[in-house]
């Protein structure tokens, strides 16, 4: 090749990239014009039509109200009632309670394989036909496809219903109003319902149609308890059947109409093999029953148990997920993973400007997805998130640039609502001084107010109504500098605390111990494998997860109690909302009555000790003490320790201020903690404090004393209160240093130096709930690590009766720490005299539902109930028996 000739080539190549270089950037300078243009007239809702803004009725709405469950009436109205409880609740206990024998799936001649001929469902008269055909039928088979990305809650984009003669796709799109007609079959009792995994259809079905399932089968609960290697549909689909699957066509998008091939292909399979899985795997329940069992009358205990936790299924109720703020709960575990991504980086995680902007950014995107039926990650990415809080833009072209850079090559990013709302985005970003609280109402009036540039839809109409009420409830609306302080503190803190405090390791290990005939008695750690093993009375059986056989044979079975708990696995996760990036311990019956039951009545904590992730354990924790005040009110036994009038008796400890109760019982008294903050926030700051506040707190004080004058020497005395012998001889020991000094530090340390940026002349009570509050339960977590039993439900099972010394002194500084501690005992005494055990089971259950109340969990482990019997014990050789603790130990 000639030298000219190579020349020309280089040049032409040259001018090809140079020409390409240039028409990308144009290009992307187009599309970013033509988005901005877009946005400058109106939002993109105006011309993109989605297919949900055809719904005429729809349940679950993107307000932060709560969701309304059916309410069955006695046919005088028409009109539907909404409430919150399981309208079916009485068909499915009675199912569960009396379990319906006659299982077949199948009759006559059955072939497995799936022809051509299916039915599309797409008219009103055509599901009339179908739930008559349904109707006279035994059993049918069902799935469900959901749209996620494009709604905000997500909605079903198709139900696939199955008999063994036919297949129906039901457009659930299309026929979204008319579901209702499909009601009665779905709780029909005598027709049962075969799923796969039917956790979250069972709560879909509710929050789009009302529809709940009584009566069903579910053939992974089967692969459950016959300990299958698998448990997902593509596993059964291929050893029952022979048929392979494309789990990939799961995450198509099921809005699109008409379905292609492989997606119709895709969805039959879904449901169409059910009933001959259900068959066969029946099979082998009862198979199993015959080959393991002594008796002929177990022939139907597996099928039972499978039937059983099925149906447990069905009385889940779906809810709206809620948060004290928009986008909060996003925010927090996006702001822990990144912090977590920079390991123990503290100048990082105290970037309170960087935090601030992912809570302001987490917060709209909350409600522009709400506003536009949108999902959040559609909205705007986590990364982008990220992104934009780090970089902090100044232009809106920065901030579409930055996002359009993160999510490199995302079809959808930036999405339509950024584009639209760019301007908005980008005023938002630039006003540091504005706070969330004014700015997202002025967002909401911009997009749905009298002139808003975003369509009204049923969607989000009642958005406007409940937004309000929800950033009232939140705060008073008059915020001042001073609160914003506060409430950044308390975030601050917050991060802090769930670094500090939330599990380090997966709590549950998910271990199991078999009894000696193979049948499953519960899940639990490793430590109690050990315990076990090492002492001959158990052999392992499995390695990975590991299982271990007992060699004995068990006093009682789970199933014989009833009691479904203790064989489910627990996922890691917040029993209350989900959060899987953190969780901690949380004791739905209070420490201060629990450490006086009697030990067979705690022997079994890991019911009743739950992961929740902060948001909820803080939930729950406020609940508990509001409850507490009414059980002292109840049982007039007050909460905190009284007054003394004699100034000797309060160098004693806490129980010496045990007088006898006087009827009024909240009142009287004062909590130690107030007591002893009041006491120092005077003897540091009282000359230079206020003298309203100051008189405030002398009044706390006061209190105390039987509401004599107040002399210094009081106010060290009452530094004292309520603390240990331990942590007094601590306190004692620092005295040698200057006195204000060690007070100080001493209550500091007691306080986890959650408060230490706290105005201290608030005397306690400024305090942000939150951290007052997890002071308490914070300390028993660090107990339970502090015992090397930071991992594991049994271990920590154990932790109550094992070591009964360190128990002991655990006790006595939990009831200090709790100062309700005298309190706690004379409750459980008094019940323990009234009403004996019953008295105390009773109470337990008061306890959980205060719990359920105030939580709502989605995640509890299946088998979870508030009449938990809490007797569990396996008898001889139990690592809970007291007897053989002693002896073996
Ligand atoms: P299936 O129970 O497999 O029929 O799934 C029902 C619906 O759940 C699907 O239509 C999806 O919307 C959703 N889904 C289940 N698993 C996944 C997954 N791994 N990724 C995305 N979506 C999923
Ligand atoms: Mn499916
Ligand atoms: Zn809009």
């Amino acid at each position: 090749m000639e030298a000219n000739e190579k020349v020309k080539i280089v040049m032409s190549v040259a001018s090809i990239v140079a020409v390409t270089v240039l028409l990308v950037a144009e290009y992307r300078r187009r599309r970013y014009r033509k988005k901005q243009t877009s946005s400058l007239s109106s939002c993109y809702l105006h011309s993109e039509l989605k297919p949900q803004f055809g719904f005429k009725r729809v349940l679950a709405d993107n307000s932060y109200s709560g969701f309304k469950h059916l309410k069955l009436d006695d046919g005088s109205s028409s009109i539907e009632k909404t409430s919150n409880c399981h309208p079916y609740e009485t068909e499915i206990t009675a199912l569960l309670e009396n379990p319906k024998l006659e299982f077949g799936f199948l009759r006559g001649e059955y072939s497995l394989e799936m022809n051509d001929s299916y039915l599309w469902i797409e008219t009103e008269s055509q599901l009339k036909e179908l739930a008559e055909t349904l109707a006279k039928e035994k059993v049918f088979a069902v799935d469900t496809e959901q749209h996620s990305f494009r709604s905000f809650l997500g909605f079903t984009a198709l139900i696939q219903i199955s008999t063994q003669d036919e297949d129906f796709l039901v457009d659930t799109i299309a026929l979204h109003d008319s579901m209702s007609i499909l009601r009665s079959v779905f709780s029909d009792p005598h027709i049962c319902k075969v799923f796969h995994g039917a956790d979250n259809d069972v709560l879909w079905l509710q929050r789009d149609f009302h529809i709940y399932v009584v009566n069903m089968f579910d053939t992974a609960k089967a692969c459950e308890v016959l300990s299958k290697p698998q448990r997902s549909l593509a596993y059964l689909l291929e050893a029952v059947c022979g048929v392979t699957t494309n789990k990939l066509l799961q995450r198509e998008d099921w809005r699109q109409r008409p379905l292609s091939k492989e997606m119709v292909l895709y969805a039959r399979t879904d449901a169409h093999y059910l009933l001959y899985i259900a068959d066969s795997l029946t099979a082998e329940l009862k198979q199993l029953a015959t080959e393991d069992s002594s008796s002929p009358d177990d022939k139907f205990h597996f099928l039972l148990e499978t039937s059983r936790r099925s149906n447990m299924t069905c009385l889940q109720l779906f809810t709206k997920e809620t948060e004290d703020f928009p986008g909060n709960a996003a925010a927090s575990s996006l702001i822990y993973r990144h912090l977590n991504g920079h390991g123990d980086n503290s100048t990082i995680s105290l970037d309170a400007e960087f935090q601030e902007h992912v809570r302001e950014l987490c917060a709209w995107r909350d409600l522009m997805a709400r506003i536009h039926d949108e999902s959040t990650r559609y909205v705007l990415s986590d990364q982008a998130i990220i992104a934009l809080a780090r970089k902090q833009p100044t232009t809106t072209e920065e901030i579409y640039d930055t996002i359009a850079q993160t999510d490199m090559g995302a079809e959808s990013s930036p999405s339509a609502v950024i584009c639209s709302h760019l301007n908005d985005i980008y005023q938002m970003t630039r006003d540091k001084l504005a706070n969330l609280d004014e700015i997202l109402p002025v967002v909401l009036q911009k997009c749905l107010g009298t002139d808003g540039t975003c369509p009204i839809s049923i969607f989000n109409y009642s958005l406007l109504v409940n937004f309000s009420t929800k950033l009232t409830s939140r705060s008073a609306p008059k915020q001042n500098r001073h609160k914003n302080l506060k409430q950044f503190t308390r975030k601050t803190s917050r991060e802090l605390f769930v670094k500090k405090f939330s599990c380090k390791a997966p709590v549950y290990h998910n271990c199991r111990i078999y009894a000696n005939d193979g049948r499953l008695l519960c899940y639990c750690d490793r430590r109690k494998l050990e315990w076990y093993v090492n002492r001959g009375l158990a052999k392992l059986v499995e390695e990975n997860p590991p299982a271990i056989m007992l060699l004995f044979e068990p006093k009682g079975r789970p199933e014989d109690e009833g009691n479904d708990f203790y064989i489910q696995t627990k996922k890691n996760v917040c029993v209350g909302c989900g959060e899987g990036n953190h969780y901690l311990r949380y004791r739905i019956i209070p420490s201060c009555y629990r450490v006086h039951f009697p030990e067979h009545l705690k022997s079994h904590r890991s019911h009743d000790i739950v992961l929740l992730c902060v948001d909820c354990h803080e939930v729950a924790h406020a609940a508990a003490e509001r409850y507490k005040k009414q059980i002292a009110t109840e049982f007039g036994i007050p909460l905190f320790v009284r007054r003394v009038l004699d100034s000797k008796e309060a160098q004693g400890t806490s129980s010496s201020m045990e007088d006898e109760s006087n009827g009024n019982s909240e009142e009287a008294g004062v909590s130690p903690l107030h007591l002893r903050t009041a006491a120092m926030a005077l003897l540091r700051h009282g000359n230079r404090m206020p003298s309203s506040r100051r008189e405030e707190l002398l009044q706390t004080v006061k209190m105390y004393y039987g509401g004599r004058d107040i002399s210094e020497e009081d106010l060290e005395r009452a530094l004292l209160i309520g603390l240990s012998p331990h942590e007094r001889r601590k306190l004692e020991r620092k005295k040698g240093a200057s006195l204000k000094h060690s007070i100080e530090v001493s209550l500091m340390d007691k306080q986890e130096n959650n408060n230490k940026g706290q105005d201290e002349t608030n005397g306690g009570e400024g305090l942000a709930g939150f951290e007052k509050n997890m002071n308490v339960e914070s300390s028993t977590v660090a107990d339970d690590s502090g015992n090397g039993t930071s991992e594991g439900d049994g271990a920590t099972e154990l932790n109550d009766t094992q070591c009964n010394g360190n128990t002991l002194h655990q006790q006595n500084s939990k009831l200090s720490l709790l100062g309700h501690g005298p309190h706690g005992k004379q409750i459980v005494e008094y019940l323990l005299r009234e009403h004996g055990e019953d008295g105390v089971r009773d109470f337990c259950q008061r306890w959980r539902k205060v719990f359920v109340d105030a939580v709502h969990p989605r995640h509890l482990p299946g088998g979870w109930n508030i009449s938990h019997s809490g007797r569990r014990d396996f008898g001889e050789f139990s690592v809970y028996n007291p007897t053989k603790r002693l002896s073996t130990e």
